[in-house]
């Protein structure tokens, strides 16, 4: 078979001229004679890598000089605990937004470390909508304030963030990282699981303002404390080193594609090509609030599970695989990340178009 369009949620997509690179270094990385895999990661090779990685991603997101940048086994789903373990010191308070799976395991995993409250939710219409947020129900004494900023799984994204003061703002930023310019100053932390826009499943990155950490609860585990990370350069025990260098080539590929402002624009394009027929279709409609769509994620459905099931089917004898949508919203979502090309959406609506023709 040959290469197909990946629409997968995650682990997802990677650039094709990345993995070519990676095969092409997969049994002797420049000269070495050594894969990066048998690599010691005190090696110099691999140090100017995972070097090479954080100066990346810091020139891409612009991230200041008070953030510190680092590489952590365990996913997103890890950092659900290490941020209460390591932010919950003062009046051990969080505040959360309930706009998801996600969020929804981020404040079970919260709670059992501290107070926390549930300031807006979307529950109660599956999350197909954002939430309004108002900063008077905001708590002022809170050790942080948590927001999913792109809610992978039922497609809303924000666009606005909470103004939250001097609460830090920490973001799961899995999903959207690197998909458009963030101003890194209005968060204290932000995380996110690579597997989605920055690389392969087995590493999570985490940006952090330096003065937030320091502070972890007297039991937290020295694997789970940021300040290890941080006096370690991310190799207090041995790093996911493939994962990272795999990073290191998906962030060299984003510097080349115009970095990120180019890979916007390129992003509202994917989306609006995908929504503009899904608001016109009398077959396929999209399941998320319009106002608060993704251009990551976009769930959608037929008039029945049928055709549903059926539409998949078809897709993936076409090439356009891994549309099935999750099961709690049921249907199909199609994620476009960053390593979606324009002509995989043009080649999905072109399917959709005729797909709507035939089964009239
Ligand atoms: C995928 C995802 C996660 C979970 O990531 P893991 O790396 O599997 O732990 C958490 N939050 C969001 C928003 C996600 O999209």
């Amino acid at each position: 078979m040959e290469r197909v369009f990946n629409f997968s949620a995650g682990p997802s997509a990677l650039p094709e001229p990345v993995m070519k690179k990676a095969q092409n270094e997969m049994t002797n990385y420049v000269g070495t004679g050594l894969s990066v895999m048998e690599m010691s990661h005190r090696s110099k090779e691999f140090i100017a890598i995972k070097e090479a990685a954080e100066n990346s991603l810091r020139e891409l997101l612009a991230v200041p000089d008070n953030y510190k940048i680092l590489f952590i086994q365990g996913g997103a789903t890890l950092q659900f605990g290490m941020v209460p373990l390591n932010l919950l010191n003062k009046t051990n308070q969080a505040d959360y937004t309930l706009t998801g799976l996600w969020a929804k395991k981020a404040i079970k995993e919260a709670s059992r470390y501290g107070k926390i409250s549930v300031v807006a939710s979307s529950e109660d219409k599956n999350f197909s909508y954002l939430p309004m947020l108002d900063s008077s129900t905001f708590n002022p004494e809170a050790d942080y304030f948590h927001i999913t900023t792109n809610n992978t799984i039922y497609g809303t994204q924000y666009r606005n963030l909470p103004d939250t003061g001097k609460v830090p703002l920490v973001a799961d930023m899995s999903s959207d990282i690197l998909s458009k310019k963030i101003d890194v100053s209005r968060f204290g932390l932000i995380f996110a699981g690579a597997q989605k826009n920055i690389g392969p499943a087995g590493v999570a990155v985490v940006i952090i303002r330096e003065d937030l950490a320091g502070n972890a609860m007297e039991f937290t585990p020295a694997m789970l404390n940021y300040k290890n990370y941080i006096e370690h350069f991310s190799m207090f025990n041995t790093p996911p080193t493939y994962s990272i260098y795999m990073c290191k080539l998906v962030l060299d590929w984003l510097k080349d594609q115009g970095g990120v402002e180019a890979i916007e624009q390129k992003n509202n394009e994917k989306a609006k090509i995908l929504y503009d027929y899904l608001d016109e279709s009398a077959l396929f409609k999209g399941t998320a609030a319009s106002t608060d769509r993704s251009l990551m994620n976009v769930p959608f459905v037929t008039n029945g599970p049928e055709t549903d099931e059926l539409f998949i089917k078809s897709a993936t004898n076409a090439g356009l695989v891994n549309l099935k949508g999750h099961r709690t919203v049921g249907g199909m979502r199609a994620s476009i990340y960053n390593a979606i090309p324009i002509e995989g959406v043009k080649k999905l609506v072109d399917f959709m178009k005729q797909f709507e023709l035939d089964n009239k």
